[in-house]
């Protein structure tokens, strides 16, 4: 049995950052992070094992510090935090903030905004909650709901599948023939960077394993790309979820990982695969 790497796989830059300011940020004083810094439970085991505190409401936060994820936060929201008297620490990930800026200005231009993505992602709460107007989509039936306006202005979750956005931001150009549609794509390089890795992976394995933490948005829409290209995609978090049976006639085993799953966790599994379950040529 072969393994083979996606090219591009696991952790992002932004994820990275944001952990570590974390780390650093409570070596010096107590600190809660509002939300979950990342959606990948080996790292939040980790990082509470420090001390770090988690709270999904502010009404919960007992520490002078706390942190906004790499998610990022709407301004409305920070504002009540330091208003609270707390001090923010922001991880935010620049291309969050990218995709912020990008949206005030198509506000400011005069478009109507529409965010390709979940509505109920805390990404996609961070860019809508200081809008007065806007909608969200992410499938066709979304778009058809879609009043008409004389201007949209399109923009995207940073961890949509680059293809879907194109395919909605054509439907909504179709469906107002009338209307200015300005699109600004905000969907992340590190997304398209796996979403392509994992294309180019899926194509070549008879069982693809997508490591990630089961509530990772990009983790999910890996599973999806993969299984689009390959008959049998496993999403699992540790090495303990892996199962033999499923490399029984299995000549090629791919691995690839969401944003937000340490490197560590790869190397395990990868090991796993190796002396658990076959005998096999490795290749990256
Ligand atoms: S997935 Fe993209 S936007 Fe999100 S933290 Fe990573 S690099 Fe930043």
């Amino acid at each position: 049995m072969k393994i083979l790497r996606a090219e591009h796989l696991g952790m992002c830059f932004g994820v990275r950052d944001a952990i570590a300011l974390a780390v650093a940020t409570a070596q010096r004083e107590p600190l809660t992070v509002l939300g979950d810094l990342v959606h990948n439970e080996t790292v939040l085991a980790g990082l509470r094992a420090r001390g770090i505190r988690f709270e999904q409401k502010p009404d919960g936060i007992r520490t002078s510090n706390v942190m906004v994820t790499a998610h990022g936060a709407s301004e409305r929201a920070m504002s009540q935090t330091r208003a609270r008297g707390l001090n923010l620490v922001e991880a935010t990930c620049p291309l969050v903030h990218v995709a912020h800026r990008a949206v005030a200005k198509l506000v400011a231009e005069g478009f109507h905004p529409v965010i390709i993505g979940q509505r109920d992602h805390v990404e996609v709460r961070g860019v809508t909650e200081d809008l007065a107007e806007f909608d969200v989509v992410l499938t066709e039936a979304a778009v058809a709901q879609l009043r008409e306006r004389p201007r949209f202005g399109v923009a995207a979750q940073t961890t949509q599948p680059i293809e879907r956005v194109r395919g909605l931001v054509q439907l909504i150009r179709e469906r107002f023939p009338q209307s200015e549609v300005s699109f600004v794509d905000t969907v992340c390089q590190p997304t398209k960077q796996r979403q392509h890795a994992a294309i180019e992976l899926a194509q070549r394995c008879d069982v693809v394993i997508v490591i990630g933490g089961a509530h990772s948005n990009n983790t999910r829409e890996l599973v999806a790309t993969c299984a689009q290209h390959c008959g049998q995609v496993h999403h699992i978090q540790t090495a303990a979820d892996l199962r033999e049976a499923w490399f029984a006639h299995a000549e090629t085993v791919g691995l690839t990982a969401g944003t937000s799953t340490q490197d560590e966790v790869i190397v395990e599994i990868e090991q796993t695969l190796k002396t658990k379950f076959a005998q096999p040529v490795f290749t990256t």
